[in-house]
């Protein structure tokens, strides 16, 4: 039963002018299905032969952790955006935000900080917590919070595939680019 890279939510053209197509066809069919495909020799003959992803993102380590957790990172990060979504959060999220970072804002601003300063590849998250409450926090290379118990609902990839295309060494640009295709209707779901 070998791991599949899974369907987009939209066309591979849907974002312009945030991301091109051709970003989309490097990171996503590119990127994104090396990982699939790298997944799938790793795991045959281990204890992760039939295992999910959440659970090698929870217990295995080098390549078979960095490789699972890529494909669950992608496509978390994929399927948070799309071309006409909302594009600010409501309802209990959004109280839960203004609660912790004061307004939607300034929860912008410190996730942004958190996205752009994050040395090297790597990924910036917005975690709930068991209580409810949220947090900012920078994760290197693969690393997903749900290692550490925390559940993911937000994610920025700040590896420089995600952006080199269309924004060159810009990363500020792009994480600005970022929140114009993010749809709440989404992030508030998964909180
Ligand atoms: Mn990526």
């Amino acid at each position: 039963m070998a791991f599949e890279l899974p369907k987009l939510p939209y066309r591979q053209d849907a974002l312009i002018p945030f991301l091109s197509e051709e970003t989309l066809q490097f990171h996503y069919g590119k990127h994104h299905q090396a990982y699939v495909t790298n997944l799938n020799g790793l795991i045959p003959g281990t204890e992760y032969e039939k295992s999910d992803l959440e659970t090698m993102i929870r217990k295995a380590e080098g390549p078979i952790f960095n490789n699972a957790a890529q494909i669950w990172n992608h496509t978390f990060y994929f399927e948070s955006f799309s071309p006409a979504g909302k594009r600010v959060p409501a309802g209990v999220l959004a109280k839960e935000i203004d609660r912790t970072f004061g307004s939607y804002e300034s929860f912008k601003e410190q996730f942004t900080k958190s996205a752009v300063s994050l040395f090297g590849s790597g990924w910036a998250w917005l975690v709930r917590k068991d209580d409810g409450t949220l947090q900012i926090l920078q994760e290197s290379n693969a690393g997903n919070p749900i290692r550490k118990g925390l559940k993911p609902i937000l994610t920025c990839d700040v590896w420089e595939h995600a952006y080199y295309i269309d924004y060159r060494n810009r990363r500020p640009e792009y994480v600005k680019s970022f929140w114009e295709i993010v749809d709440w209707e989404v992030v508030e779901r998964r909180y």
